[in-house]
């Protein structure tokens, strides 16, 4: 992947290059964005593109990295994508190990203003003990110092309201002749946030029963916040979604030990595959559980939102959990 960076940076660089000395750029790829004397703020994942946009509200284009609708995992920065970085006000990025290539990119770009939303919360590490296939992927990983740390900070609505003060803080820094606007806008999403925070913790408080996810588990900082057992397929990051013979033994085991299990967990953009084969060999059903990693295609064009995607959660554990 290194090697593919490299060959498309260089890419950049010669069109770059080329721009400079025509003045123009028959290469649309480069193409400058226009903003109409807004801010510029460019994010990875969908999170980061949500908070932004409410916060900035017409005062910035905001730009997601991440297509709606594919893998968050197997994302790539396109030559495109990093002229939108270099040229950007403000970058947000999570600073997980699917975010191991911004770094290369930060250090190749001047004076890039960037955000990373691991810095805004308490890092915690990696689950091994519930995760049936939760070996390391080595090959996969370059070497980064938050390897270990579980990189979905955003599912635990609490972290959730710290990063959008600290997108808060940046906006402010960038144009603080906007700051009520900011402070405002920023305001109504962390109420929104915090108010289902309350509700989740009400929820949920003493639930004792496991939560089974045939699928990969980017929840832990969720499960953590509001104390929950769960076992789960594959870790929140990777793209292994083929499970091992002893994978579906071990769930198995679990869903017949436990007959207050009432569904078996999938996450957005799944192929479900798994889920569904526990499910009806159970005779349970399926729950999608949405981790707001990235958004569905569908859910982007309706202007789904982080508080109206947890809401989904919400009104999906309420409905489980108060089944017999
Ligand atoms: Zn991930």
């Amino acid at each position: 992947m290194i090697k593919r960076f490299f060959a498309i940076f260089s890419a950049v660089i010669v069109c770059v290059g080329l721009f400079g000395i025509f003045g123009l750029c028959g290469c649309d790829m480069i193409s400058a964005d226009l903003t109409d004397g807004k801010l510029r703020v460019v994010t990875t994942i969908f999170p980061a593109y949500d908070f932004a946009r409410e916060i900035f509200g017409e005062t910035a284009d905001v730009v997601l990295l991440l297509k709606p609708g594919t893998e968050s995992h197997s994302y790539d920065p396109s030559a495109r994508d990093i002229v939108r970085i270099d040229g950007c006000d403000l970058f947000i990025y999570n600073g997980g190990e699917s975010d191991a290539w911004v770094e290369n990119v930060l250090k190749s770009t001047e004076n890039v203003s960037a955000l990373r939303m691991m810095d805004a919360v308490e890092v915690i590490e990696e689950d091994h003990e519930n995760i049936a296939e939760a070996e390391h992927e080595d090959d996969k990983h370059d070497s980064h110092e938050d390897e270990e740390y579980d990189e979905h900070i955003w599912t635990s609505p609490k972290n959730a309201a710290l990063i959008a003060e600290s997108v808060k803080e940046a906006a402010i820094r960038l144009a603080p002749e906007n700051k009520t606007l900011y402070e405002d806008s920023a305001n109504k999403l962390i109420s929104q946030i915090n108010d289902l925070d309350k509700r989740f913790s009400e929820l949920l408080a003493g639930e004792e029963r496991y939560f089974i996810f045939g699928d990969r588990f980017p929840l832990l900082y969720f499960f953590k916040e509001y104390g929950l057992k769960f076992y789960a397929a594959f870790p929140g990051c990777g793209s292994e979604t083929e499970p091992s013979a002893q994978t579906i033994a071990f769930l198995t085991e679990k869903l017949s030990e436990d007959d207050s299990v009432k569904t078996v967990f999938c996450i957005e953009l799944s192929n479900r595959k798994l889920a569904e084969t526990l499910a009806a060999e159970n005779g349970l059903s399926v729950t999608e559980f949405h981790t707001c990693h990235n958004i569905s295609a569908d859910d982007f064009a309706a202007g789904e939102s982080y508080v109206s995607l947890m809401e989904r959660n919400f009104c999906s554990l309420e409905k489980i959990l108060g089944q017999e």
